[in-house]
């Protein structure tokens, strides 16, 4: 049976290493949540849109397509017919993203496009909201977790790989920032789902989490 499979947790958590890879392996489709909340946000502040204003965003968000392509090594992003993958990752799209993704409009518009890719089963999708929100009836639901310094440290390693240089405090800093952001915003926070299982990864590998996530799909 094709499941659906949601992966959630904080930022930098190792969510979407995972869940590629679980997709791999079960031959189902990845969906990266937080590419389209990131993809939002980058047309929002190229067309000058307050990132705070739900009814703007929501007027934005009628004409605005957003489009997931095979890349290799990494799945391709498209906003409006262009290709936006590297530019989503950029600091200041990082930095901003929260405040977009905490407007409701905003949250009801995804939330519908990621049921539609959902329906059929056969998915790996991560994000924030995904057990809780998105996909309530999902089989299988992982709640992924690291201590912040780990998250930190993965993330100055991946950077290092990249040429970027950023000093660990400011990583942790922003890892720190982003989930409060998250966890406290009013609709849909970050938190774990009650049938949630909660993975913890500090001391765990990344193919230790694959095998048990894979485990508990085929159990
Ligand atoms: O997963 P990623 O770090 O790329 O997500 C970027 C941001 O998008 C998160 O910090 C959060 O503000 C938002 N997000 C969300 N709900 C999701 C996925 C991401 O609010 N399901």
């Amino acid at each position: 049976k094709e499941l659906q499979v949601a992966i959630d947790g904080p930022a930098s958590a190792g969510k979407s290493t995972v869940a590629k890879k679980i997709a791999h392996r079960f031959r189902y489709v990845y969906c990266d949540t937080g590419a389209m909340y990131r993809t939002v946000t980058l047309k929002a502040m190229q067309q000058n849109v307050a990132l705070d204003d739900p009814a703007a965003l929501a007027a934005m968000l009628k004409t605005t397509e957003i489009a997931f392509k095979p890349g290799n090594p990494e799945q391709l992003v498209f906003l409006d017919g262009q290709e936006v993958t590297m530019a989503i990752r950029q600091p200041d799209v990082t930095n901003q993203v929260s405040t977009v993704a905490a407007q409701g409009t905003v949250r009801a518009d995804l939330t519908e496009r990621q049921r539609k890719i959902a329906e059929a089963g056969g998915i790996v999708m991560d994000g924030r909201d995904i057990g809780t929100s998105v996909l309530p009836k999902a089989e299988v639901k992982i709640f992924l977790v690291a201590s912040v310094e780990e998250r930190a440290q993965r993330r100055f390693k991946d950077n290092a790989e990249k040429g970027i240089h950023t000093p660990m405090d400011v990583l942790r800093d922003e890892i720190q920032t982003r989930d409060h952001k998250d966890s406290t915003r009013a609709i849909s926070p970050l938190t774990q789902a009650a049938d949630a299982v909660r993975l913890d990864t500090t001391s765990l590998s990344i193919d230790e989490v694959v095998d048990q996530i894979s485990a508990i799909i085929t159990k």
